[in-house]
């Protein structure tokens, strides 16, 4: 058996990885050895029903992995209610090679990109010593960990130190505005950082100039053209907005008597909208007011439903979202990476 490192990009799982990726789990419990851990605190937990949480982590995108496409050689997860970073596995044939301790970086800039100061970690006694080397410190140790059926030990590491420059500014911005430090926690939105790089992306609608990423552009305009060989006219509204931006627009909200809680039913709060990332924009048509839902009645709204998948993009805030944010039909979302 090969195990040869080999320096593997670190990605979101994907539904198609899960298969192996409950297999390699499997196979890496299996072979773990501590003292206080006998045959069947090892099935337990071997056997214990997991794949549901592994793809609701999938589907939100807190389940990475490495390794080649549909199978992972090593995983790792963040559970958001619990503040908690779970999956951690490596396949036992590729020990040794850093796998385990890029992918615990990777949650923890993840967490920090929710807001979480503090992450939690229940350690299998025989990782106990890996997680100390990262930085957790010991918390509580548990008889019967409820989740896994055998004794493990709480860690815990403070995020603060690993907080970006931008993930400061975020928090800060927050606390001027009064609102919770756990907002992206609470509405399950990580905060979107500036692009490295945007480009001109000519007017919007109302003659203001727009930036998006390259790969957001050209997307748009095969979107464009495309929804234009059908008779449809789609406009850009709003594309590319930085921080300041997005405080300015809840300030004027603010200053003008609406409550914060009111301001955040349909403005994500600053950092935390898509629109900071290039890749976000919303889109309109003529005939309809901008940003009304009455654009979800339009011919051009239905027809990105139908296609807009095609070109990469998708809706971030659907009728009833995880993120308890109000429909916004207009607002949608360059996904797929280049
Ligand atoms: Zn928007």
């Amino acid at each position: 058996m090969s195990t040869a490192a080999r320096s593997y990009r670190i990605r979101s799982a994907r539904k198609a990885d899960l298969p192996n990726l409950m297999r390699m789990r499997a196979r890496a419990i299996d072979q773990i050895q501590h003292p206080e851990y006998q045959r069947r605190h090892i099935v337990l937990w071997r056997d214990a029903k997991v794949s549901d949480k592994y793809l609701h982590m999938a589907q939100q995108q807190r389940l990475w992995v490495l390794g080649p496409a549909g199978n992972p050689l090593a995983s790792a997860g963040l559970r958001l209610n619990t503040l908690e970073l779970v999956a951690v596995f490596v396949d036992p044939d590729y020990l040794g090679n850093g796998y385990a301790q890029r992918l615990v970086r990777r949650v923890e800039h993840a967490a920090a990109g929710y807001g979480i100061t503090s992450l939690l970690s229940e350690a299998s006694l025989n990782a106990v010593g890996f997680y100390r080397h990262l930085g957790y410190r010991d918390g509580k140790k548990m008889a019967t960990c409820d989740r896994l059926g055998l004794p493990c030990r709480e860690m815990h590491k403070n995020l603060l130190p690993r907080q970006t420059h931008y993930q400061q500014q975020v928090l800060r911005t927050l606390n001027q505005l009064s609102i919770p430090s756990d907002y992206g926690i609470r509405h399950k939105l990580a905060m979107q950082p500036p692009p490295y790089r945007l480009v001109d992306a000519g007017s919007d609608c109302f003659g203001r100039p727009q930036k998006l990423t390259a790969g957001t552009l050209k997307a748009w305009q095969k979107m464009l053209n495309a929804a234009a060989d059908d008779d449809i006219q789609l406009q850009m509204v709003s594309a590319y907005r930085d921080l300041a931006y997005q405080t300015g627009i809840i300030q004027r909200k603010l200053e003008q008597g609406q409550s914060i809680a009111d301001i955040l039913k349909v403005s994500a709060a600053p950092g935390f909208s898509e629109h900071h990332s290039g890749r976000a924009m919303d889109i309109n048509t003529p005939g309809c007011r901008p940003l009304e839902t009455e654009f979800s009645e339009t011919p051009a709204y239905h027809w990105l439903c139908r296609h807009a998948g095609r070109f990469g993009f998708t809706q971030s805030y659907p009728q009833n979202n995880i993120h308890d944010i109000a429909w916004e039909p207009w607002h949608w979302c360059y996904t797929r990476r280049r």
